[in-house]
């Protein structure tokens, strides 16, 4: 069999494999998830990828068993003859810059696509998510490290990383993109930097972050240039000066002090407050660090929006979550809680066929062809067809959030921001 008859034979085998397994057809799906991300999510994730719609077989595709959390918390409907109507359909676009001054860049749904960087996952992964993102109105993120020219097409939906590391950082690739984010953390492992294991640094990996093919990449902690608010500072301004249309994105974790550094932020210029808590991340972040380090989203998100506001500028900054928002109702509840939106990882990685399974770190170690760079495994994923799959998964969480809208009687999803008041815990 030559090499392409094995990727096709493979990528055939897939696609008929997450149809059945979204059809719940599979014999062993308790092998699959955990408390977070039940086997029924990932299931229903794969379903919605396929259908473009929710369930309607019985599978629970709105919360896991993690027992606390977004699982514990449900909203307050309005009793059915209050609702708006069922043909009413609530808007569900969220404004990415509230400030006076900047481009207006609102998107067309309360979701844009999470940094996976060149090297962590294919680039044919890359290529579907930004078709994803142009179909649906919205952005994805290059993560850090540069990105490939493949990507340019699609440079008005890019946001594009500068970590600490500051591999792949050109004043070309900043120019490039519209959204820049500094990344001084991530929720999923805060205070340990970030990890290219030499597995997946192929010569392409390594000439885009201009280092040596098969050496691990570590991207320290912190930015050794930055002390404070003033040092901060200076950061965004250097953006300013290269490229003064982008807007700014400060993405940290959840430390106990998040509110003041997202006020310290906001002072700096930052048009994006990006808040990622303690569950996100991919298979790569040690489990340890998931678990033990930051703050948990929930959380982080009302002590942040609180603050804001007590400090007279929550009008004026776009709050965005990020680290464990699993489904179109983690959404709702995150935005309830105080965020304007929400950012997307893992959700995305299992619409194209991730089963969990925690090896990403590793360079052949993805089965389906996500987190890798091996040039085989990484055509396994064929664009159109994993962007279509992504958007079918965002066209299901569409239905959701009109629904729910609409069963709190709202006509926006603006409107949803910070009413704590809609949510009640399920248990009492
Ligand atoms: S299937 Fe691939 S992307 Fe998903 S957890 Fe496993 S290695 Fe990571």
């Amino acid at each position: 069999m030559s090499e392409g008859d094995v990727v096709a034979k493979h990528v055939e085998n897939l696609h008929r494999g997450l149809s059945a397994l979204g059809r719940g057809e599979h014999p062993i799906p308790e092998a699959l998830g955990n408390y977070r991300w039940t086997a029924e999510l990932i299931l229903a994730t794969w379903q919605q990828a396929e259908t473009g719609k929710p369930p309607t077989n019985g599978m629970e595709y709105k919360v896991g068993r993690s027992g606390g959390g977004f699982d514990r918390l449900a909203f307050k409907f309005l009793p059915p003859e209050r609702r708006l109507p069922a043909d009413l359909e609530p808007d569900l676009s969220i404004p990415l810059n509230r400030r006076p001054e900047g481009e207006r860049i609102d998107i067309a749904l309360p979701t844009y696509g999470g940094g996976m960087s060149f090297g962590s996952v294919s680039l044919n992964f890359m290529v579907a998510r930004c078709m994803a993102a142009r179909q649906l109105g919205t952005f994805t993120s290059t993560g850090e490290g540069g990105f490939p020219d493949a990507l340019l097409p699609y440079k008005d939906q890019l946001i594009t990383q500068i970590a600490t590391g500051m591999f792949g950082v050109r004043e070309e690739t900043i120019q490039a993109a519209r959204i820049v984010e500094f990344k001084y953390a991530q929720g999923a492992k805060p205070g340990l930097g970030g990890h290219l294991l030499s597995d997946k640094v192929t010569a392409e990996v390594a000439r885009m972050r201009e280092s040596v093919p098969w050496a691990s990449l570590y991207s320290p902690f912190p930015f050794h240039s930055v002390y404070s608010v003033e040092d901060h500072k200076k950061h965004l301004d250097w953006v300013r000066t290269i490229h003064p249309k982008a807007l700014l994105s400060v993405k940290v974790s959840t430390p106990t002090d998040v509110d003041m550094v997202a006020v310290g932020s906001y002072y700096a210029g930052a048009h994006i407050l990006h808040l990622d808590g303690g569950y996100g991340g991919t298979g790569a972040a040690p489990e340890v660090a998931k678990k033990n380090i930051a703050m948990p989203i929930e959380p982080a998100i009302g002590k942040v929006h609180r603050y804001l506001v007590s400090e007279g500028v929550r009008e004026q900054v776009t709050l965005i979550a990020s680290g464990g928002i699993r489904t179109a109702w983690d959404v709702a509840k995150a935005i309830a809680l105080g965020a304007d939106g929400c950012v997307i990882g893992t959700a995305e990685m299992l619409a194209v066929g991730c089963t969990h399974c925690a090896n990403c770190e590793r360079g052949r170690g993805c089965q389906v062809g996500i987190t890798t760079t091996d040039p085989l495994l990484s055509q396994f994923i064929d664009p159109d067809w994993g962007a279509r799959r992504i958007r079918n998964l965002y066209e299901s969480w569409k239905l959701q959030w009109r629904d729910i809208l609409r069963s709190l009687g709202l006509r926006s999803i603006r409107e949803l921001v910070g009413r704590r008041d809609l949510l009640l815990y399920r248990d009492r």
